[in-house]
């Protein structure tokens, strides 16, 4: 098995979405007056080149992106910025390495935010995973309303509706097998999003979790802050939590989707620090 990490450009957003400043509904609200912003994070899309077939977990961004600030709704309008060429897409990214669209047996989104699902039209062909409380969440109208970007997905955009099973994983209570070597396993990391979920890659003795957006860098997990976008704070710190569990008990690679580490990192198989 082998991991490839994809960076499809880059994104801004407000250090009190980061890491949170205060607690409750002021919070959720620091986001939108924070005046500072972060220097352009990577976003990772990856690879798992494995013998049962390729599985790519994230899409990534999408050029659709650049026309962000024409949205109305106000948190796609004024407090993310994207940087991305259409060369950037996981979708070239992929043909230069060799890998067409056919290629691609399974897809896995953490959860539907607009810089994760931003890459699907490159992936007509491929089975594509979605948590179901994530999907029912933003679908329509009402996820539009919720800042997800439906109206983006490709016309023939029909995932299959994920239900982990309530097999404990480690400290996880819910997950399920993706291969049928149970080498891949979907795992519930609620948090940044209600159903938000990673992918755990087991391979020769070292733990890759592919974290999505669980947290912002490894740094943050490490000493359990939360973001500033969480619906329930008490969720997104126990799977913080977990996931710390997880690095304490077995070598672990934890690689989020915006840290600017996590590619380094994996080609370093560098271990969470903090367990060691
Ligand atoms: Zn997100």
């Amino acid at each position: 098995m082998k991991l490839h990490a994809i960076q499809t450009g880059s994104v801004r957003i407000k250090t009190a979405q980061v890491q949170a400043q205060g607690r409750g509904l002021r919070r959720r609200l620091r986001v939108f007056a924070d005046k500072h912003w972060t220097d352009w994070l990577p976003t990772y899309a990856w690879v798992i080149d494995h013998p049962e077939g390729l599985i790519v977990v994230d899409t990534g961004q999408g050029t659709h992106l650049l026309e962000t600030a024409h949205s109305l709704h106000p948190y796609v309008r004024w407090e993310v910025m994207f940087r991305i060429e259409r060369d950037q897409e996981v979708g070239p990214q992929l043909r230069a390495m060799g890998v067409g669209p056919r290629d691609v047996k399974q897809v896995v989104l953490t959860h539907l935010h607009m810089d994760h699902d931003g890459g699907l039209a490159h992936f007509p062909h491929s089975d594509i995973l979605v948590s179901r409380g994530e999907l029912q969440v933003a679908r329509g109208w009402i996820g539009r309303v919720r800042g997800y970007l439906p109206n983006r997905w490709p016309t023939w955009f029909s995932p299959r509706p994920l239900d982990l099973g309530n097999d404990a994983f480690g400290p996880f209570p819910a997950s399920k097998r993706l291969t049928s070597a149970g080498d891949v396993i979907a795992v519930g990391t609620p948090g940044h999003t209600a159903d938000h979920l990673s992918v755990v890659v087991q391979d020769h003795g070292i733990t890759y979790v592919l974290a999505g957006d669980t947290s912002y860098s490894e740094r943050l997990m490490v000493a359990g802050e939360i973001d500033g976008v969480s619906a329930d704070e008490e969720v997104a710190r126990r799977t913080l939590r977990a996931i710390r569990d997880l690095a304490t008990d077995r070598p672990t690679v934890y690689l989020p989707t915006h840290d600017p580490e996590s590619a380094d990192r994996l080609s370093h198989r560098r271990l969470v620090a903090a367990a060691q």
